[in-house]
């Protein structure tokens, strides 16, 4: 909202956004139609952003990273949205992919990669999704299967973000397929090992820059060093850890989303006229701009709070549940309330509303779907004494 800062801001926050103001003033607002049609952001936008350390901004300096907390990566993320960009998966690297090898990696995993993904040496991915489930993770068919000091993969993934820049991909596989969540393991897989491919990049309904992809896995060998954590089978309460991580990052830009969408569709009804008036001169406007204004408020107040709680290590599963539920359905009420006060042109590619409206389609979807999200919640609703 204009001239509201959040609670959680302070100086070094501020500098730090000055910085990913800059770099994407200068490094993605120009590009953005590049990545669109290339499918993917250039690969050396990965470099440069290590260089002026806005990658693996949450992770400690002794790992490469920049020593920030989660509201380093709440304020990239506003700045990436501001600068009218989804293609680049920097959120996904650096909130989710770097957070699960600080977490859960041992000395030896963090050092050899923590300072490859923060100088933007590597690209990250995690690769949970297959083919015939989603929702449903307990029911990955992926195998990792031990021979001697060795995994072998076999299996495929499916709606990978940075799937085809990516040099590591966290790979979610059955250490023991015989069983359900007990049986999954999150697995180190550098792409360059022999039997790993990808398919080529999706053709999405938004997101458009986003690299996107399919990963087969045929015979892939590593080394059971590689494997996440200190024993098999704890990759399933792994993610369940880390997800919360994921759906606040969905929410941050989502909110994000919602702010943008009412500075821009101000400027556009105060200059686009009709019967003689600024569009802003109808009631109609005035109204739908007064609902959309109280809806970025209220998500950005409740977001504050979950990020403010998640700094404090305090964020519940269910409230970010709420969160990431609440933020991606409203954001996309707005985008579209949004989008019809632009006419014609809000349904045109080159109006920035046009691509905010198809790109947040997908928050409803990925890292839980709402219907998920709505499980989480009504589990943790209490019954009637
Ligand atoms: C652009 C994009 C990027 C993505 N990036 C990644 C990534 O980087 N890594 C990754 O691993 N995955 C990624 N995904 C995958 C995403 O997380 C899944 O698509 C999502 O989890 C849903 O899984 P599914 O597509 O298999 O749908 P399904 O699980 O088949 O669900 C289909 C429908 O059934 C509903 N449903 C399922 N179970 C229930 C239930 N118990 N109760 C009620 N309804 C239910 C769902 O809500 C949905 O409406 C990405 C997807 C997209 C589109």
């Amino acid at each position: 909202m204009p001239g509201r800062r959040s609670p959680w801001m302070d100086q070094d926050l501020d500098d730090f956004r000055d910085l990913a103001r800059t770099f994407c003033e200068k490094e993605i607002t120009p590009n953005v139609d590049r990545f669109i049609a290339n499918k993917e952001v250039d690969r050396d936008l990965w470099n440069k952003a290590g260089d002026v350390g806005l990658l693996c901004c949450s992770i400690p300096e002794e790992y490469g990273g920049g020593g920030g907390t989660f509201a380093h990566e709440a304020i990239l993320i506003e700045e990436q949205a501001r600068a009218l960009d989804t293609s680049w998966g920097v959120s996904l690297h650096n909130g989710i992919v770097a957070h699960y090898i600080l977490a859960y990696g041992t000395e030896e995993q963090k050092h050899e990669w923590l300072p490859k993904l923060a100088s933007g040496e590597c690209v990250g991915a995690i690769a949970m999704t297959e083919p015939g489930t989603g929702s449903d993770l307990q029911s990955v068919k992926t195998k990792a299967i031990r021979e001697g000091d060795e995994y072998v993969i076999n299996g495929s993934k499916i709606f990978i973000t940075n799937g085809r820049q990516a040099d590591l991909v966290i790979t979610v596989a059955k250490t023991n397929p015989e069983e359900a969540a007990a049986g999954i393991s999150l697995i180190l897989v550098p792409t360059s090992t022999p039997g790993f491919s990808r398919g080529k990049h999706l053709d999405k309904v938004g997101m458009k820059g986003q690299d996107t992809a399919e990963l087969i896995y045929e015979d892939v060998r590593v080394p059971v060093s590689n494997l996440l954590g200190t024993e098999e089978g704890q990759g399933f309460i792994q993610l369940m850890q880390q997800l919360p991580q994921e759906r606040l990052i969905v929410a941050v830009a989502n909110v994000a989303a919602m702010e943008l969408s009412l500075d821009l569709t101000l400027q556009y009804v105060h200059e686009r006229e009709a019967f003689g008036r600024p569009i802003w001169g109808f009631q109609n406007t005035k109204f739908k701009l007064a609902e959309v204004a109280t809806e970025a408020r209220v998500a950005r107040s409740f977001v504050d709070e979950c990020i403010a709680l998640h700094l404090e290590g305090k964020l519940d599963i269910p409230t970010v549940a709420m969160a990431k539920l609440w933020c991606s359905e409203r954001a996309q009420k707005v985008a579209d309330k949004c989008l019809q006060l632009f006419g014609g042109y809000g349904y045109m590619n080159e109006y920035p509303i046009a691509r905010i409206w198809a790109d947040l389609r997908v928050s409803q979807i990925y890292a839980g779907t709402s219907e998920i999200m709505k499980e989480i919640i009504s589990r943790s609703l209490p019954a009637p004494s």
